[in-house]
């Protein structure tokens, strides 16, 4: 298709207002997420965004133990499990046997989404290598990974996800190491966007934004695979907070700056509000603080604590190259006349 043809059919596709999101849910009540699952609620987007003629894949992860518990399903679109690692194999081989289907006259020509969804170690650490493989590809496929910052299913073990000193059951703190979690947490989109060149569309979304987030699966999936898009989850469990709070937990990861929301789009990196704002400088940042303390993961912080973790948002966004985005800055080295 035409770039400009399909840009066209992609903004035609923008849904205006909330009010306007289809009312037809292709994920539907029965399934047994936690109370507040913000994952939940992305995978109730992506079904609703994507509409009936969409082919949904899951790696292992929560959102297939508690939406597929043994001959139940929440899904009214077919649904294939796939192993921890094997969301990019089996979404790249749905694509591949759909187009050879329908070039051999099996099925018929039409257009079916393939969406592939991972958790944060079946998509950011087990299955990167499946999913970058899949990036490299012409295929029509959008792969979603679905972080909710540990590997919940299993009792929340810690993943290179899990932000900085997070306690999970792999870094609770210690008398002689307060803090097990040491390295910051891994940036999957700038990954994406900068290992291949040609993928046309990537971007981060928070269920907390349920408009930006059905416009951007809407979005992914008219500009044409491979795409990617990375969801923050606030997870109750993992989290440690109540489940009311998990709307306020998913904003305020966005105010504080910890998590920008942006779109890869065709070369060109776009922030969405209300990160463009901060972006700008027309709003400033909330201090982690507010997020942080919200969290029993983060109980056992000091002050010291804190202070490193602002110290390593704020560089996110008066040192990178982009901010929020790339940990680079080029060395425009001047040159003195004298
Ligand atoms: S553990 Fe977290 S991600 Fe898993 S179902 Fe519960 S709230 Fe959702």
């Amino acid at each position: 298709m035409v770039e400009k043809e399909r840009e066209e059919r992609a903004y035609k596709t923008i849904i205006k207002t909330i009010k306007d999101a289809p009312l037809e849910e292709f994920y539907t009540s029965g399934h047994r997420t936690c109370q507040g699952c913000e994952s939940a609620l992305l995978m109730r987007f992506l079904a609703k965004s994507a509409g009936p003629r969409t082919i949904v894949i899951g790696a292992t992860g929560c959102m297939y133990v508690a939406n597929t518990t043994y001959y139940t399903t929440s899904w009214v679109v077919p649904w294939v499990h796939t192993q921890l690692g094997g969301s990019g194999a089996a979404a790249l081989g749905t694509a591949a046997a759909l187009k050879a289907l329908m070039r051999k006259g099996k099925i018929k020509q039409e257009p079916i989404n393939v969406i592939a969804f991972c958790g944060d170690l079946g998509c950011a650490d087990m299955g990167l290598s499946g999913v970058s493989n899949a990036m490299t590809y012409d295929y029509n496929l959008l792969i979603i990974l679905y972080d909710n910052e540990s590997s919940a299913n299993t009792d929340i073990q810690e993943t290179s996800m899990t932000p900085y000193g997070a306690q999970t059951t792999f870094s609770r703190p210690g008398k002689v190491r307060r803090i097990m979690k040491r390295r910051w947490k891994k940036s999957v989109v700038p990954m994406i966007i900068a290992g291949h060149r040609t993928i046309k569309y990537a971007a981060t979304m928070n269920p907390a934004y349920p408009l930006d987030g059905l416009n951007k699966i809407r979005k992914a999936l008219e500009i044409g695979g491979p795409t990617f898009i990375h969801s923050l989850d606030p997870c109750p469990k993992g989290w440690d907070y109540d489940p009311q709070f998990s709307h306020e937990l998913g904003v305020l990861a966005v105010e504080t700056g910890i998590w920008p929301l942006y779109e890869y789009i065709e070369g060109k990196i776009v922030y969405d509000e209300p990160t463009k704002s901060i972006v700008e400088g027309r709003t400033k940042r909330k201090p982690v603080r507010e997020f942080l303390e919200k969290q029993g993961r983060f109980s056992h912080f000091t002050e010291e604590d804190v202070e490193y973790f602002q110290r390593m948002v704020d560089e996110m966004y008066e040192d990178w190259e982009i901010p929020g985005v790339m940990p680079i800055k080029s060395l425009n080295v001047k040159i003195d006349d004298n």
